[in-house]
Formats: C-alpha cells, sequence, structure tokens
C-alpha cells in the first residue's frame, strides 16, 4: 500500500502570521514528503507492506516507527488547522474537557505547560481512552498515543522545524498562538 502525503486543506499562506507560508511549505513540502518517502520505501519487502499508518505506528519500531509515526502524527497535525478558531470546542469535547480540568481556559494552560516542557523533539496530545476521558499526553520524538491504545484528538508538534523561522527559540509563543489557528469542528470529529 503506497502512503500518500496529505493534500493541505487551506492554501499555503492561510495561517499566516501564526504560521508563516514559508514554515507551512518547508513542514509540509519537504519534512513531511520526506517521512512519507521513506515510510514507502522501508515497508517494502516487511510484513507492513498492506498494513494501514495505526497498524505500523503500533507493531513497529526502529526507523520504521520512526517515520510512520511522523507521517501519522503530521496528517492529524496539518489538518486540525483553520484561519480562524472558533475559539473553543463546543458539544461532547467542550463537556469532557471540562470534567477533567474543569473549564476550557485551565485545559489550555494544561496543555501548554505539557507542550512547552517537553525537552527535545516530540508532541503533546490531547487523547481520549476507551470510555472517551480526556488526557493530555507528551510523546518524545515520533510518539502517538495510539501506540497506548488511546485516539488522538489534537496534536501539537514540539520539534523546532515547526516553529523556528517564525518564532525562533520561543516555543512557549507559538504554542500562545496556535489556539487562533485550532478548527475546533474538525478535531470535535476525531472524539
Ligand atoms: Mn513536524
Amino acid at each position: 500500500m503506497k502512503h500518500e502525503l496529505i493534500v493541505l486543506p487551506y492554501p499555503a499562506n492561510a495561517l499566516e502570521p501564526v504560521i508563516s507560508e514559508t514554515t507551512i511549505n518547508l513542514h509540509h513540502g519537504k519534512h513531511l514528503a520526506t517521512y512519507v518517502n521513506n515510510l514507502n520505501n522501508l515497508i517494502q519487502g516487511t510484513k507492513f507492506e498492506n498494513a494501514d499508518l495505526e497498524t505500523i505506528v503500533r507493531e513497529s519500531d526502529g526507523a520504521l516507527f520512526n517515520n510512520a509515526g511522523q507521517t501519522l502524527n503530521h496528517n492529524y497535525y496539518f489538518t486540525q488547522f483553520a484561519p480562524k478558531s472558533e475559539g473553543r470546542p463546543s458539544g461532547r469535547l467542550l463537556k469532557a474537557i471540562e470534567e477533567a480540568w474543569g473549564s476550557f481556559e485551565n485545559f489550555r494552560s494544561e496543555f501548554e505547560t505539557a507542550a512547552t516542557s517537553l525537552f527535545g523533539s516530540g508532541w503533546a496530545w490531547l487523547a481520549a481512552d476507551k470510555e472517551g476521558k480526556l488526557q493530555i499526553t507528551k510523546e518524545q520524538n515520533a510518539g502517538n498515543p495510539v501506540a497506548k491504545g488511546l485516539k488522538p484528538i489534537l496534536g501539537i508538534d514540539v520539534w523546532e522545524h515547526a516553529y523556528y523561522l517564525d518564532y525562533q527559540n520561543r516555543r512557549a509563543d507559538h504554542l500562545k498562538e496556535l489556539w487562533k489557528i485550532i478548527s475546533w469542528a474538525e478535531v470535535e470529529k476525531r472524539y
């Protein structure tokens, strides 16, 4: 099964000024494209040749896991943005967030803390267990909550390639800005 580079659901400049067109073009067109290309090369001749992406992430390790994980992670990442956020989720997701963190504002602050404090490269996720209970997970490198049996809901990339051109070392500032482009309508579909 050939894995494809996802098509962005918005023009490359649509997320400015939160994420620049240059960053989107490099992040999607170079970084993600390389992961997808490596993944397609690495599955050849293995038992994962016809496996779906989530199965590969759950069952592989080493270079194959890294490239499959990063492909899956970025598929979530790039499809969760819109030029203008609704500001907060509604319906079931909002209710579950309020149950877990007391308020949406408190969740946002806890999420930023998790993403800011992740050492090195990795991801911060909002994820749900089988009962729909939410948690924030911190994953190193290519990690994705599916490997822990959780359902990924929102995934924030804190590899420097995601923000360095626009924010240099100011990861926390980048994270604060990102809320302006989260498509909660899209994120809610994952819950
Ligand atoms: Mn990335």
